[in-house]
């Protein structure tokens, strides 16, 4: 098969983690049989110093003619100046917007070695895998905001259409899982939960009734992550309740560095990440864990390329990786390995 996939390192340690991606990109195309040409670009505080714009018209072409995008991470110290014109996060914005990307995945399964890290007791983590599914264009943070005076407003604002489009993407995904969705939302109190209820109830009852729903009023599934996570497996919310639900359930992952996420729209390219950011503190150091970013690779495969069995046997050779206690200083402080190192074992292995 061949296919185009943009790889946008961007800053901190995002330029660390990709070079492992690459590498691992090129050996899933070897085992496999495929042909991947890999683009690269420029992506926000890197952009902006080489052309004063944090998404250059020459990255926006690149990732419109690929089937997939890869980021590293944006921002950092160097660009933070609140004053400052352009910022590196815009970049990332304009490229969600550039792709139509409205579901935000993330998967949360903690592997035994990063359950030590967690603060939860193993027993809690035993059988934990989730994946959110989280709404990214709507809600409070794009709604109308205001000042009167003394008096700030912020518009909180969602259309049926943007709720069924996202409800589609999570059904699809929980057919191929254990068939359950837990919709969060605040339904007691706010008009636009009501609207996300309804809806929710309805494309599911006409368009999956295969699939069995819930809905959880987000401060109880707050209390929920941490008391009884394996009990839940999709969960569906809005744009605010998701940024807020998705960093509590890192926590369980065990460290930063583990977790990859997807951004999907309907058809177009989606866009890939780890979860953390750009780590400036640890930057150019060559420490950064790159396994979060290997596992976006896993879900590019998956979610874009429609290529499930490499999507399995990337994920496979992470887990080996960290079975075999091949770990890097977030995850251990006896014999940690370099960035490069963790990422050579995984090509290694994946290649075998
Ligand atoms: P951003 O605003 O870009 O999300 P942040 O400050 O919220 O940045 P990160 O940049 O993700 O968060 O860093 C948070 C902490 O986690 C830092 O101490 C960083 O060193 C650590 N960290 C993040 N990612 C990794 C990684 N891949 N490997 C090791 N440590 C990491
Ligand atoms: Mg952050």
């Amino acid at each position: 098969m061949k296919s185009t996939i943009a790889l946008l390192p961007g800053d901190g340690i995002g330029p660390e983690v990709c070079v492992q991606a690459r590498a691992l990109i090129d050996a899933v195309a070897t085992r496999f049989n495929h042909d991947f040409a890999i683009e690269e670009a420029l992506i926000g505080g890197a952009a902006i110093d080489a052309h004063a714009d944090p998404l250059p018209p020459a990255t926006v072409a690149v990732c419109e003619r690929a089937d997939a995008v890869l980021l590293g991470a944006v921002g950092g110290p160097k660009w933070s100046d609140p004053n400052a014109r352009v910022r590196p996060e815009q970049g990332l914005l304009k490229l969600r917007a550039t792709l139509g990307v409205f579901a935000n995945l993330r998967p949360v399964k903690p592997h035994p070695v990063a359950a030590k890290y967690s603060p939860l007791k193993p027993k809690l983590l035993n059988g934990v895998d989730l994946l959110f599914v989280r709404e990214l264009t709507g809600g409070v943070y794009f709604g109308e905001k205001r000042r009167e005076g003394d008096v700030a407003f912020d518009a909180c604002r969602y259309s049926v259409q943007e709720v069924e489009r996202v409800t589609r993407k999570a059904a699809l995904l929980a057919r191929g899982r254990s068939g359950k969705i837990t919709h969060v939302d605040k339904a007691n109190v706010l008009e636009t939960s009501r609207l996300w209820r309804s809806t929710v109830t309805r494309v599911l009852r006409d368009e999956f009734p295969d699939i069995a729903l819930e809905h959880v009023l987000v401060d109880a599934m707050a209390m929920h992550l941490l008391t009884k996570p394996a009990e839940f497996d999709v969960i569906l919310t809005e744009n605010l309740f998701g940024d807020i639900l998705t960093d509590e359930a890192s926590v369980l992952g065990g460290s930063m560095g583990l977790l990859p996420s997807a951004s999907l729209g309907d058809g177009k390219a989606g866009l890939y990440e780890p979860i953390h950011g750009s780590a400036p503190d640890i930057a150019g150091r060559g420490i950064a864990n790159p396994y979060a970013t290997l596992l976006s690779v896993a879900l590019l495969l998956r979610h874009s390329l429609g290529l499930d069995r490499e999507a399995v046997a990337v994920e496979a050779a992470v887990s080996d990786a960290l079975d075999a206690r091949v770990l890097t200083r977030d995850l251990t402080r006896r014999n940690a390995v370099s960035t490069a190192e963790a990422g050579a074992w995984v090509v290694r292995r994946l290649a075998e």
